[in-house]
């Protein structure tokens, strides 16, 4: 720990301003996975490797930070496998398939949709808004009318093979269960720092399988899904997303790293929040990653089962979240 931010974190400690419910004794956690690197990308999940890989790319190409997250979170957008991101998603309970997705650079510029059809890539509009429009926010027909006007193509409404099989499965039943475990989520969401110390961020997906028509999780919302502050460092977030919203779970994380807390600490800070304030915690999962200016990182889940890939340079590897609850 730096010397600076050891003397942030006594001052805190002692001070009126102490943020209620922060002020109990910490340890210092292992931070195996936290060793400071300049450029790095994280992102959520075993689809972070190939995503990682598409922003690393882009970045030691020429690409700046913000072309690299999203060039990154594309490749999942596309990938067939994935019934979480992307067209290819599963959809809500009236089947359809409606997205998600935010970007954000260190300067504070963002642009997000929310409630989306038809797009393919859904990161290249909430992109669109941010550079292209006065406002941060575009949903649903709205978002749909602006693709248009920007030359993106609509996609044929119609659910992948995937997509089609699991949802002919769930009306079986139709039970409405908002419950995101280990299989039902896959959100990408990608944070990253180049060699200058510029950091950005993306988060892309489908949502909630089953959702209700119209809901709208975490991902778009900037401070829950993602967010991203060149003078501290940037945080994303995996899961149920009414769960993150609850706690603005990223700006949370960036605030707590501010205020001196190294990555790790504030990942395990924003969970221990998470489970304070939302009831049935064993039918929730959620997931946290985080970088500082440094470059050093975080993770931290609820439950077992979170992983995310990070890659730097010259590696490019996936690792296993701590969490709060064991098996
Ligand atoms: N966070 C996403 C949502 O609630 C779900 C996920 O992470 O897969 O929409």
């Amino acid at each position: 720990m730096s010397q600076r931010r050891k003397f942030i974190k006594q001052s805190l400690m002692g001070s009126a301003f102490f943020i209620p419910g922060l002020n109990q004794a910490f340890a210092r956690v292992p931070t195996e996975f936290s060793a400071g690197q300049k450029p790095l990308i994280l992102s959520t999940w075993n689809h972070g490797i190939p995503a990682n890989e598409a922003a690393m790319a882009k970045l030691t190409g020429g690409g700046s930070i913000l072309d690299a997250v999203e060039a990154g979170v594309k490749v999942t957008e596309l990938d067939l496998d994935n019934l979480s991101v992307g067209l290819q998603g599963l959809p809500d309970r009236e089947g359809i398939t409606t997205l998600d997705a935010s970007i954000m650079t260190g300067d504070g510029s963002c642009g997000t949709v929310a409630f989306v059809r038809q797009i393919k890539h859904p990161i290249s509009l909430a992109r669109m808004v941010m550079e292209k429009t006065p406002h941060v926010m575009l949903v649903g027909e709205g978002a749909r009318q602006f693709a248009i006007s920007q030359g993106f193509p609509l996609e044929e409404e119609i659910l992948s093979p995937n997509a089609a099989i699991e949802y002919q499965k769930w009306k079986v039943t139709s039970q409405y269960k908002p419950i995101i475990n280990i299989e039902n989520h896959d959100t990408i969401g990608m944070i990253g720092i180049d060699s200058n110390g510029k950091l950005a961020g993306s988060c892309t997906t489908s949502g909630l399988a089953y959702k209700m028509h119209g809901r709208v999780g975490d991902s778009p919302i900037i401070g829950a899904g993602l967010f991203v502050d060149d003078e501290v460092g940037a945080a994303t977030a995996t899961g149920l997303g009414e769960s993150i919203i609850r706690i603005c779970g990223s700006f949370l994380i960036v605030e707590l790293m501010r205020q001196g807390r190294t990555p790790q600490e504030a990942c395990e800070e924003a969970v221990k929040r998470l489970i304070a304030k939302n009831k049935n915690i064993k039918d929730i999962q959620a997931g946290f990653l985080a970088i500082n200016k440094e470059g050093e990182t975080g993770a931290f889940a609820v439950h077992p089962g979170f992983n995310f890939a990070k890659a730097t340079s010259s590696k490019n590897e996936l690792i296993d979240s701590r969490s709060h609850f064991t098996l």
